[in-house]
């Protein structure tokens, strides 16, 4: 038994140890991606609950090592946040998605379509977010009203008072704020009211069984209640089926987000589905 355990501990060290170096050569590697072009963006449609109309488009970084492959970022932000590496890299996607947007608006895209950016708690922490992004409106002649700024529930709940703040200095410069992966986290509805969010993402654990589960219906028509009656939209994530969309629809949710309608796509790609789905 005593030998059992020491095998078990020398597993498991071995498998830290295994981890930690993985981390460690990723973030080496991460070190150097922006620079090497490594790092790309993929845009995913929003649109109305309908299908109808599209309403805007959410960034999702990507990389693709030469050697190790694509990296989800699942895996890699983690990394990018223990780093620090996100505060540049962060600026660089909030700078491409709206140098993107931008162009998209001025090739016709309507002017009320937003780009909605994921911003991470470092980000918030982070005395320079309003200067970068006042200075990217700038740079880029983004409309502040075609950017959303997307920070996750639990982000915004680890220091509410000190998120509040912020939120209200980007309010200011005119850009829109979701509170993402809505109802994973531990909201305290009096802060929730104080962020004055646009809109809620439902999180896409929710949508997943929406057609058969009664519990999961109660907690989006819920969710729905509160984004309404403090006049935010409401938008679900992960809609797969048109059993889900349909769902939604009933229940008043205002717009859909998910492979039902497309995946995160390349700019050209984007361009291309969004010129089919008007045909
Ligand atoms: P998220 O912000 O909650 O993004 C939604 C995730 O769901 C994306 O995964 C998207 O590709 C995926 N998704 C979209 N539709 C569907 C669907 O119908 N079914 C399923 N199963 N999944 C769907 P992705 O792109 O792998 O990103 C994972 C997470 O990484 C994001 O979750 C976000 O938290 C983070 N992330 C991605 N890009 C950025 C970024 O630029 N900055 C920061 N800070 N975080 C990012
Ligand atoms: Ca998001
Ligand atoms: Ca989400
Ligand atoms: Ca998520």
């Amino acid at each position: 038994a005593k030998q059992e355990g020491r095998d078990r501990h020398r597993f498991f060290t071995a498998e830290l140890q295994a981890q930690s170096a993985r981390m460690l050569s990723l973030e080496n590697a991460l070190r150097q991606a922006l620079h090497n072009d490594e790092l790309h963006l993929h845009y995913q449609p929003q649109l109305s609950i309908d299908g109808r109309r599209l309403v805007g488009a959410e960034a999702l970084l990507r990389w693709n090592h030469p050697q190790m492959g694509a990296i989800s970022p699942a895996e890699f932000i983690p990394v990018a946040e223990s780093s620090g590496l996100i505060l540049p890299i962060g600026a660089w996607v909030l700078r491409t998605a709206a140098a993107q947007m931008q162009a998209w608006l001025q090739q016709g895209m309507p002017a009320d379509t937003t780009m909605a950016v994921n911003l991470s708690l470092a980000q918030f922490n982070d005395a320079g977010l309003c200067d970068l992004v006042a200075t990217v409106l700038k740079e880029t002649g983004l409309p502040a009203a075609c950017l959303e700024l997307e920070l996750t529930e639990s982000v915004a709940m680890h220091k509410p008072a000190e998120v509040i703040e912020v939120v209200r200095r980007l309010r200011e410069l005119g850009v829109r704020l979701a509170i993402d992966d809505f109802g994973t986290g531990y909201s305290s509805l009096s802060y929730l009211k104080q962020f004055e969010a646009h809109k809620l993402k439902i999180d896409q654990s929710f949508v997943r069984n929406l057609s058969q589960d009664s519990d999961d219906q109660s907690i989006v028509q819920a969710i729905l209640g509160l984004a309404h009656s403090l006049d935010m939209l409401a938008i679900a994530e992960g809609v797969e089926t048109r059993e889900q969309q349909s769902e939604l629809q009933l229940l008043g949710c205002d717009e859909a987000q998910g492979y039902l309608f497309s995946r995160p796509l390349p700019a050209e790609a984007f361009e291309a589905w969004v010129r089919a789905w008007q045909a």
